[in-house]
């Protein structure tokens, strides 16, 4: 029958048929059927090309080129992407150009050839322009964050990701603003964890822009199905709750993302097992925190190592803090050591490109930004060597010991046959300053109160970050009377700072509760004793010290 047909009609379902065919590759690409996308993309191209559909021929290209970099078949990802362009380029397609162009930035980023990802994402942002389709300039954002998430360069990723939003919110919003969202807050968050260590304000700032998408997250993740999304926004908003050091929902959160893991991206399921470690941390479970870091490990070493063996950027980054929680220091600043290396190398590439004018828009917000970030992050690094060992025993807000480190110096003074004396010490109503004042105040409040203590020990004495807003102290030589004194008069120390500098009305006390240390008895133990006075002098009214010693009559 076909020959009966009007050659007009002939085209035009010809036309509609590839266009069907071509809907299939795509939904095979959304829907990880990356094979089929391959086989059935790759074919439709042929035909396509046969039948001199330029733009379908060129959708198809792109297709398979996603696919093949999604199974990190690169090279061949890499001939795809120019396949795309070509086809672009002889029909006059602006947007698959530049779609062209930012899949070969992702390939490229990932066989780690800087440069030339630059130069990629450089050639794609140059096409782009506002009268494309939303979905195509969105796909250009969403390609410019992956590569420089590839990169590890998070400030840049982070905004692509927020370009994409805005694009999303423009036009139609629905799930692709909400998966953008995730992954803007996943860079955010690997953003502000580096900041914290060299810029603690800004990265205060970056927290605070992520958590305002909290409650948006929130509701998309009670309306997913099971699966990569329902897992993926579990982890962010466990993930934001660590940030603000809110251990106990995040842990219950945490838990319930790394429960249904099963058969998503090692690299993905890692970071949720390292945010989980971080909460157990948070909440004084050192062994649990431990643990959670070996099953990190695990899937870590599962992720897919690029070219040359070398670990995709993301994972590194989440590898060495995996080390350091594990203890496991050598390994930790050798990760860290390599992991600067190759993000200082690309800060650096990224500011030849701007210098040779190749970088605009997108590149040339926060490039400024990142070249002071380098070199912050180049002093970082080398205060990070001279630190690696007193930061494994550091509490990093307070600078006072860990728990791992304050329970080591009981175990020493334990171990001398010396007595001395173990005080629990807990701020007063520190949620509700946090709730009036903000959380940086909270922060604020407790390196103030711990340079307060500090100030007021002896040589001898040892004081440690039980947890949260929870202070250990470790008074050597001293027996019950004289400890009680000691910590009296810390409390009035604390009570008498001029707390209205650091926010006006606030007022900052603590209770405590102390014990003389019994020979042989544990940490725990010793710890569960204070805890228990503690707890009374809470009751009596707080702003107290009970010592557990019969009331004078
Ligand atoms: P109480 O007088 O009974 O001890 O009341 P509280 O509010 O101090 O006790 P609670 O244990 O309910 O609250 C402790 C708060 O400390 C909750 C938590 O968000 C906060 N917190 C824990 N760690 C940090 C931190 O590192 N920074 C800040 N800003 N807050 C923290
Ligand atoms: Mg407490
Ligand atoms: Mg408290």
């Amino acid at each position: 029958m076909d020959e009966l047909r009007p050659a007009s009609l002939g085209t035009d379902a010809d036309a509609l048929a590839l266009r069907a065919q071509l809907l299939a590759v795509q939904s095979s690409l959304v829907e990880g059927r990356w094979t089929e996308t391959e086989s059935v993309g790759q074919a439709l191209y042929d035909s396509a090309r046969a039948a001199g559909n330029i733009e379908i021929s060129a959708e198809a290209a792109l297709a398979v080129a996603k696919a093949l970099f999604n199974v990190d078949r690169l090279d061949s990802a890499e001939d795809w992407c120019k396949r795309t362009r070509e086809a672009a380029v002889q029909g006059g397609l602006t947007a698959l150009h530049a779609t062209g162009w930012v899949v070969s930035a992702a390939v490229r980023a990932r066989l780690d050839r800087t440069t030339d990802a630059i130069a990629a994402v450089a050639e794609a942002l140059d096409r782009l322009d506002s009268s494309m389709p939303a979905a195509a300039r969105r796909t250009v954002y969403f390609g410019v964050a992956i590569t420089y998430r590839g990169l590890g360069l998070w400030t840049h990723a982070a905004d692509a990701w927020r370009a994409a939003v805005e694009v999303d919110r423009a036009s139609d919003g629905g799930d692709g603003t909400m998966i953008s969202r995730l992954n803007l807050i996943e860079c955010g968050l690997r953003a502000h964890d580096d900041l914290c260590e060299i810029d603690a304000p800004a990265a205060e700032v970056l927290l605070h822009e992520m958590l305002a998408m909290e409650p948006e997250v929130c509701r998309f993740a009670a309306t997913l199905p099971a699966g990569w999304y329902r897992f993926r926004s579990h982890h962010m908003l466990g993930a934001l709750l660590v940030r603000r050091s809110c251990f106990v929902p995040a842990l219950s959160m945490l838990q319930l993302a790394v429960s249904q893991e099963t058969g998503h991206p090692n690299a993905a399921q890692g970071a949720a097992w390292l945010d989980l470690g971080r909460a157990q941390a948070g909440l004084g479970n050192h062994t649990a925190a431990r643990a959670s870091a070996a099953q990190a490990r695990t899937r870590l070493d599962g992720d897919e190592r690029g070219p040359g063996g070398l670990r995709p950027l993301p994972g590194l980054h989440d590898l060495w803090r995996v080390e350091r929680m594990r203890g496991n220091h050598d390994a930790a600043v050798a990760l860290l050591a390599q992991h600067h290396q190759r993000v200082v190398r690309n800060v650096q590439a990224l500011l030849d490109a701007q210098v040779a004018g190749l970088t605009r828009q997108l590149s040339a917000k926060t490039l400024s930004l990142q070249n002071a970030d380098l070199r912050e992050r180049n002093a970082g690094l080398a205060r990070s060597f001279q630190d690696i060992s007193r930061v494994a025993d550091t509490d990093p807000l307070t600078g006072v010991l860990n728990r791992r480190a304050i329970e080591a110096a009981f175990a020493t003074l334990q171990l001398q046959g010396r007595r001395f004396v173990v005080a629990m010490i807990d701020l007063d109503h520190f949620k509700a300053i946090n709730d009036t004042y903000s959380h940086g105040v909270g922060d604020a409040v407790l390196r103030r109160v711990t340079a307060t203590l500090q100030d007021g020990l002896r040589a001898p004495d040892r004081l440690g970050r039980y947890g949260g807003e929870e202070f250990t102290l470790l008074l050597a030589e001293a027996d019950l009377a004289g400890g009680a004194v000691i910590v009296e008069r810390l409390r009035l120390r604390v009570a008498a700072v001029d707390w209205s500098v650091l926010a006006r009305g606030l007022v900052v006390t603590f209770s405590a509760g102390l014990v003389g240390v019994g020979s042989g008895e544990g940490f725990d133990e010793a710890v569960a004793r204070a805890d228990r006075l503690l707890y009374q002098a809470k009751h009596l009214g707080r702003n107290r010290v009970v010592d557990g010693l019969p009331t004078a009559v």
